[in-house]
């Protein structure tokens, strides 16, 4: 759609198009649960207008750190600021944000009109005010013609949306998604990421969702917080995050499949020589420190960036394939070498389960990260 038409669009539907909320400051917020701490100490600051995805496999504080957001957990330390208003003392209803759950939590017994429309009429708002902001969301979420049936009898992706609507009809400063599309099946979930993110943009709205899904928050998200234990790993744009992991964790993340195991053999400016377990290869350092040699580094690879090599050139590893998948146009192998490295790769090329591959890689696709203590051993 075109700026003009989104324009006409959202004027259309009545709805407006500026973010409610110019800042938001997350000063110091950390939360324990007894003598355990599910969040350290977060700064983190979200601009008006910007889609932040809180990213972290299970456990990792996504969701503690979205409730204290939403007041619904009180901090244990810190403070959230609010266009320069304190509002982490606020109880939630006063905060105001928008919310929306995996889970939808409708109202089985109302219409989809009157479970959008129940937030405003608790408020007291006037009843033809109130039937024009419903209708508006309703559109925009593209359901007004399901607007008289109830929950039961719309599909999975449609009560999402209905969450939605009632969530923004409020005209939150704030909306907060915790894994909204957990419950729905893949090519749903799909389509409702598509709506979320023209949503997100036809209203104005300031979105922080809680995913574990990399892929998901890529593609959503202006802007991802990688969180691991419970600690920012990483702030940054999709592409920074996926060009320029700054660990292992959030490599891991970004689908660097391959986390070798490998040991420093020499290092200079333009980079380092590692070896270990019949791999050998040159790459790129990723941090501000030198290697060294008899360094321990964790070598992050995509499986895309690691081919069978070209003729003439020379390999990293000969492995013999193991595990040979179809996907279309490439084959995603599965080779290990003689000392045990398990390698991921993708070919274009035919190879058999058995075949014995020599594989390749550009330097600048392998990132050198420092190892302490147990990690890059798998
Ligand atoms: P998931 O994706 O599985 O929901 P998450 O990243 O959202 O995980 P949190 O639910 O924020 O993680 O949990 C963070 C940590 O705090 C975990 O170690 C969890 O076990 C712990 N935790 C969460 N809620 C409580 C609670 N009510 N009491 C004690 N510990 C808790």
């Amino acid at each position: 759609m075109t700026t003009a038409n989104t324009a006409r669009a959202a004027s259309a539907a009545g709805t407006r198009r500026d973010s409610q909320l110019g800042e938001l400051q997350l000063r110091g917020v950390s939360r324990d649960y007894g003598t355990h701490t599910a969040l350290h100490p977060l700064d983190l600051t979200i601009q008006g207008s910007e889609f932040v995805a809180l990213l972290g496999p299970s456990g990792c504080g996504k969701t503690t750190a979205l409730n204290c957001l939403a007041g619904l957990l009180p901090l244990t330390s810190g403070e959230i600021v609010q266009d320069g208003r304190r509002v982490d003392t606020l109880p939630p209803e006063k905060r105001g944000f928008g919310m929306v759950f995996q889970n939808y939590a409708l109202f089985p017994h109302l219409t989809v009109r009157a479970n959008v429309a129940f937030g405003l009429k608790m408020r007291g708002m006037g009843k033809e005010e109130t039937r024009r902001r419903v209708e508006d969301v309703l559109s925009l979420v593209r359901l007004s013609e399901h607007a008289g049936k109830h929950p039961a009898q719309l599909s999975g992706g449609q009560q999402q949306r209905v969450a939605i609507a009632r969530a923004i009809v409020m005209g939150p400063p704030l909306v907060l998604m915790d894994e909204p599309l957990s419950n729905l099946d893949a090519a749903l979930r799909l389509e409702m990421r598509s709506e979320i993110r023209r949503i997100h943009q036809e209203f104005g709205l300031t979105t922080i969702y809680v995913t574990h899904d990399q892929e998901e928050a890529l593609s959503l998200a202006d802007r991802l917080v990688v969180l691991h234990a419970g600690r920012v790993s990483q702030v940054g744009t999709p592409a920074e995050l996926y060009e320029h992991p700054s660990d292992t964790h959030v490599a891991a993340f970004m689908g660097y499949r391959n986390l070798l195991p490998l040991t420093v053999q020499s290092a200079d400016a333009q980079g380092a020589v590692a070896e270990g377990g019949g791999v050998r290869l040159r790459g790129t350092a990723v941090g501000a420190d030198q290697l060294v040699a008899g360094q321990r580094v964790a070598v992050a690879i995509r499986p895309e960036d690691l081919r069978l090599a070209e003729e003439g050139e020379q390999p990293i590893a000969a492995a013999v394939a193991e595990i040979v998948e179809y996907h279309g146009r490439v084959l995603h192998v599965e080779a290990v070498t003689d000392e045990g490295v398990r390698l991921h790769l993708k070919s274009r090329r035919p190879v058999q389960p058995g075949d014995g591959v020599a594989v390749s890689v550009d330097a600048e696709r392998a990132l050198f990260f420092a190892v302490a203590g147990e990690e890059g051993t798998s």
